[in-house]
């Protein structure tokens, strides 16, 4: 093990913990890959004790963020929305997350997805906390809540960032890192020939695990071990060596995250 550098997973849901790998195998298979810390959203009020438990359990390695996925945003949301605002004010966290809005799943939330989201914008806002976003075939939609509540308190990452280069440059002149994940490492996914073109101070890493699994894993249940091949893709795409890119994204972390 080289344990020279740090990387960092800006985007897992490690605490689902499934399959037969325990929590404690996951974390010490991320360690050996130098991945030192991790960055966990809920998704609804269900999930927020698995979240801040983890935390608790590993408080240097796992950091957490709460807010109201946009798939979890139902008739009930307002209910939803109360009780993670009650768990945001009693308990350190390090970003509002995830939040945003998703039309691949379910248009006809679309009104509500769209108050969800201004909402938890202005408590991140209030609280001085970036934004974790979910964007999925939503961008037009997500760009007008951003641009309409754009100011120098709203900022953070587009999780699992998967657009062209304009998307890009929009996300980033309005404030955002870019979360880079497994998608990267898809063949003709076309996400490698627009991170080539980017500076690497917008980017962050992520493996959005379960979900997502990178190459060679493509298809299987993911983890946030497998960091480490998204991050030899992008170092390999900017042909610098991982410890450089480590450095680097770790360090955007830091800058988005405040830890
Ligand atoms: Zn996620």
């Amino acid at each position: 093990m080289n344990s020279s550098y740090t990387l960092t997973d800006t985007h897992t849901h490690i605490y689902y913990n499934i399959g037969t790998n325990t929590l404690e195998d996951q974390i010490n298979r991320c360690l050996d890959q130098n991945i030192k810390r991790l960055f966990l959203p809920n998704v609804d009020s269900e999930s927020v004790s698995a979240v801040l438990s983890t935390s608790k359990s590993y408080p240097e390695i796992c950091f957490p963020m709460l807010g109201l996925h946009p798939c979890s945003v139902k008739e009930n949301y307002l209910e939803e929305l109360a009780l993670i605002e009650k768990a945001i004010h009693a308990h350190k966290i390090y970003a509002i997350g995830e939040i945003g809005l998703d039309l691949y799943w379910d248009k006809s939330t679309l009104a509500i997805q769209q108050d969800a989201f201004r909402t938890q914008i202005k408590w991140a806002k209030a609280l001085g906390l970036p934004i974790d976003i979910h964007c999925r075939e939503a961008f037009d939609e997500t760009f007008e809540i951003l641009e309409e509540l754009h100011d120098d308190k709203l900022y953070g990452i587009f999780h699992c960032f998967t657009g062209n280069l304009e998307q890009a440059k929009r996300a980033i002149n309005l404030g955002f890192k870019l979360g880079i994940g497994g998608v990267v490492t898809f063949k003709k996914a076309g996400l490698d020939t627009v991170v080539k073109e980017l500076d690497l101070k917008d980017i962050v890493l992520e493996t959005d695990a379960p979900y997502l699994a990178p190459s060679p894993f493509r298809g299987k249940e993911n983890e946030s071990s497998y960091l480490h091949y998204i991050a030899e893709k992008v170092a390999d795409l900017h042909e610098i060596s991982i410890e450089k890119l480590a450095a680097i994204t770790t360090e955007n972390s830091r800058v988005v995250f405040g830890i």
